[in-house]
């Protein structure tokens, strides 16, 4: 993971501000108007407190984390710290702005950091950080685990006295998602208003193509793609017999592609190209920049909304889409009374005692409201822990396995058992109480 500082306009004795440079933002900061949040008092200490103090951090310095960047050091925050782990791609540049064709394999929030001080001239210094240390967290990312992650790291900071949340414990989360021609907003303040899990219903599982048509009526160039990479892949093994197919690997690509072509020509079907072909591997989307600018926009406005205290903030969900004409509307998502990362209560889990644990297993995966990726299942038994399943260490996942097949019962489980589940979705462990039916 790298992560950089970057102290945009240097520190306070050596800014390079020159007059009247926030004259924009004053004009929302230092004088009433209509929309402003009705306990909002006008005064200089608001942008002060922008300039100064106030505590970024801008997780993704991607698509959406370039135009983030850019647009919270020109609107007067200059406390941005910025994380990503993955490295510049040459098939970013035409919309990532903030790299250019030299910085092609180097750490994208390192030359994010160098590029934006080196317009509005500063320091940049690699750190470690606490998210404590953050006033606001705003998140730029294309990963729905990292997203939930993130919002459970928000979670776990919440502090609780007798049931009642401290407020000031709160650190509030704007995410920008955007897919193709489609983005939305949204503000969230953890533990006050639906996070992220609580609306995973929004966010359906991968659509994939029928079996059936794939395998015996290919109508679409993906379909000749796809029986190839699902079909045809395991079936000849073509680079040995443990290599799986590797969408970033070019040699496997060129594999797919010849062999897709064989399968349309064979159907008479046109459009299978190379670029498809690995579109359709590694299940790429088109980034579409005006949506990336358009969600970034909103989200730094929020930025400033909440930092300023200026004005009502969104409440809560922006939904933003381009496809077809221009159409945009706000509702309030509501917080999901059992959601399993922002509730408090342990989630029930009805199954019968002659359920195997493999139902519950693909029930954590599979459940619309849940969709764990490699659920880890402990509980507790006579005083002490035992892990029911583990599939991230092969040791454990092969002593564990046998007990996928065995029921509940078997495994000695009661009614009202607490199951504790981990998984890359969450940083903290998920509670959930054992209801058996009849
Ligand atoms: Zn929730």
């Amino acid at each position: 993971e790298v992560d950089a500082e970057m102290l945009v306009d240097g520190d306070a004795g050596s800014t390079s501000d020159w007059d009247d440079r926030w004259n924009h933002i004053k004009k929302f900061l230092e004088r009433s108007g209509p929309f402003m949040h009705p306990d909002f008092e006008p005064s200089t200490e608001s942008l002060q407190f922008m300039l100064e103090t106030c505590k970024i951090l801008v997780i993704g310095a991607g698509g959406l984390g370039c135009e983030l960047l850019k647009n919270l050091a020109l609107s007067g925050f200059r406390n941005i710290h910025v994380v990503d782990m993955d490295n510049i791609d040459v098939s970013n540049l035409n919309r990532q702005f903030l790299f250019r064709a030299k910085d092609v394999g180097r750490p994208k929030a390192d030359v994010a950091a160098d590029f934006i001080n080196s317009r509005v001239p500063g320091c940049f210094c690699p750190s470690f950080y606490l998210y404590l240390e953050f006033h606001i967290i705003v998140c730029g990312l294309d990963s729905i685990v990292a997203r939930r992650w993130m919002n459970g790291m928000l979670l776990s900071l919440l502090v609780y006295e007798d049931g009642v949340l401290d407020p000031s414990s709160i650190i509030p989360l704007i995410d920008g998602g955007t897919e193709g021609f489609k983005g939305n907003a949204r503000v969230i303040l953890p533990g006050m208003t639906a996070c992220i899990d609580c609306t995973l219903e929004l966010y359906p599982p991968q659509i994939n193509f029928p079996m059936c048509t794939i395998a015996s009526m290919p109508r679409l160039p993906e379909h000749c793609i796809e029986y190839v990479r699902i079909l045809q892949w395991p079936k000849e093994m073509p680079f040995g017999d443990d290599m799986a197919l590797d969408g970033d690997d070019p040699e496997h690509i060129q594999w797919v592609y010849q062999k897709s072509l064989e399968r349309a020509a064979e159907f008479s079907i046109t459009g299978v190209t190379y670029r498809l072909t690995q579109g359709v591997v590694k299940r790429i989307i088109p980034a579409v920049a005006s949506t990336n600018a358009a969600i970034a926009a909103a989200c730094a406005t929020e930025v400033f909304k909440i930092a300023s205290s200026a004005y009502l903030p969104l409440n809560n969900y922006m939904v933003f889409n381009d496809v077809d004409g221009l159409y945009t509307y706000t509702f309030e998502a509501e917080r999901k009374e059992n959601c399993s990362a922002c509730s408090q209560v342990p989630s029930d889990l009805h199954f019968s005692p002659s359920s195997k644990l493999q139902e519950v297993l693909d029930y954590l995966t599979e459940s619309t409201s849940l969709q764990m990726k490699s659920p880890a299942i402990t509980t507790t038994m006579d005083g002490k822990n035992k892990t029911l399943y583990l599939q991230s260490v092969a040791s454990i996942e092969q002593r564990t396995r046998p007990n996928l097949t065995k029921t509940l019962n078997e495994l000695g489980l009661a009614d009202g058992q607490e199951l504790a589940v981990a998984d890359v979705t969450t940083p903290q462990t998920v509670l959930f109480k054992l209801c058996f039916t009849s």
